[in-house]
């Protein structure tokens, strides 16, 4: 059977004269569809309705949306009504909200997809989230930790017991280090658990549990706790329950990873304060906070060097602009990686954090402990030229807001 790409596919919705019948074709479309966003590395499908009923589909690859066609409104309401069906939603309401998932093989793993639609004055606007789970799981030394920040985590990763906490915004990737941790110290000496809410992608280095209605976190946690874990893995502490169940797990012989919001490494203990976790408890658990955010790496392809001029201080050492090629869909911009700032607690630092110490003197004590700045690491990754100016820039004022 003849393989068509996705505008081949489209050029035959678009003629009568073709080889398969139209509701196969209509098949093999959303099929191809789905398959160029994982082979795009999509984090999101967005079908939006226009007027007159056509749809325009955008992917956003590395946190930009771009434009992949714009389909007229017989295949955008074939298209609608083939997404629903995999979603497992109402086929007849496009008048309320549907949240659906599904998901389906491509290019030998299994792909997850969350699917959302909304009504909006011109139509149901669909986006979908893709979680592949090669995003999820990359060798944690490729992520974007510098050398001593990897080896400050991995010796985390070696405790028997302990919290480790990850903090960042939404979308900064802090699922991908934690998975990607997981898996890198996964062996079959050790038992692996997560609980999640829910389970987006399925891993096959470890066993994962969903909270639902019918079974409450503690009870699960409670539960998980008699089937001798060595790590376990909490979607996220977002709660008064969540934040004592992950401190119990990692007060008696545990290793627990976690995510929680924070706005950066030094308030974790005060947000964990906040949750009901006493000083002196925190002190004896907590091994260490990852803040993490997401940095758009350059283009290789139309990287262009440019002098160092006594512009801004980004600008003092010399640059990178891209000039936007066919590698990079012209975005100058292929791939993310992560920017990280690792900090090891112990006793004395967490006193200073969660007692009366001015930020000023936390802050040099950390630096002292060999603690490294977003903004110092952004100013070398600008002076390498793995990410551009312009994304450094970006990177900087974003931290000041
Ligand atoms: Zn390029």
């Amino acid at each position: 059977m003849k393989k068509m790409k996705m505008h081949e596919y489209l050029t035959e919705l678009n003629s009568t004269e073709d080889g398969f019948s139209e509701e196969s074709m209509y098949l093999r479309f959303t099929d191809s569809l789905l398959e160029q966003a994982v082979r795009s590395r999509s984090s999101d499908v967005h079908v939006e309705p226009l007027d007159g009923g056509g749809a325009r589909i955008r992917f956003r690859i590395d946190a930009s949306l771009k434009t992949q066609m714009v389909i007229g409104r017989n295949i955008a309401s074939k298209l609608a009504i083939r997404l629903k069906c995999l979603a497992g939603v109402d086929l007849t309401d496009s008048k309320r909200a549907q949240e659906g998932s599904f998901a389906f093989s491509c290019l030998n793993r299994e792909i997850s997809v969350r699917y959302s639609a909304l009504p909006t004055s011109s139509g149901q606007k669909v986006v979908m989230r893709i979680f592949d789970p090669l995003t999820y799981t990359r060798d944690l030394q490729d992520l974007g930790f510098t050398d001593s920040d990897y080896l400050l985590f991995s010796q985390m990763l070696r405790r028997k017991s302990g919290l480790i906490l990850i903090t960042g915004g939404t979308g900064s990737g802090k699922s991908t280090t934690c998975f990607s941790a997981l898996r890198q110290i996964s062996t079959e000496a050790l038992s692996l658990v997560s609980i999640e809410d829910p389970v987006e992608v399925r891993l096959p280095f470890i066993t994962q549990f969903q909270t639902d209605c019918a079974c409450d976190f503690a009870y699960l946690l409670t539960m998980i706790l008699r089937q001798d874990p060595d790590v376990i893995f909490l979607g996220e502490i977002r709660d008064e329950e969540s934040a004592r169940a992950a401190v119990r797990a990692g007060n008696t012989g545990h290793l627990v990873l976690s995510t929680i919001h924070a706005s950066d490494c030094f308030s974790v203990p005060s947000r964990l304060g906040e949750l009901g976790i006493r000083p002196q408890v925190l002190s004896e658990v907590l091994t260490g906070v990852i803040s993490q955010r997401l940095m758009r790496r350059i283009c290789p392809h139309c990287a262009l060097q440019v002098p160092p001029d006594t512009g801004d201080i980004l600008a003092q050492r010399g640059c990178y602009r891209s000039t936007g090629c066919p590698a990079c869909r012209h975005t100058g911009v292929l791939g993310q990686k992560g920017l990280y700032e690792v900090l090891p607690y112990d006793r004395e630092l967490i006193s200073l954090v969660t007692g009366k110490t001015k930020p000023a003197r936390l802050r040099r004590e950390a630096e002292a402990r060999g603690w490294v700045s977003f903004d110092s690491k952004i100013t070398e990754e600008v002076a390498c030229g793995s990410i551009s100016i312009n994304e450094g820039r970006r990177l900087l004022n974003e931290g000041m807001v």
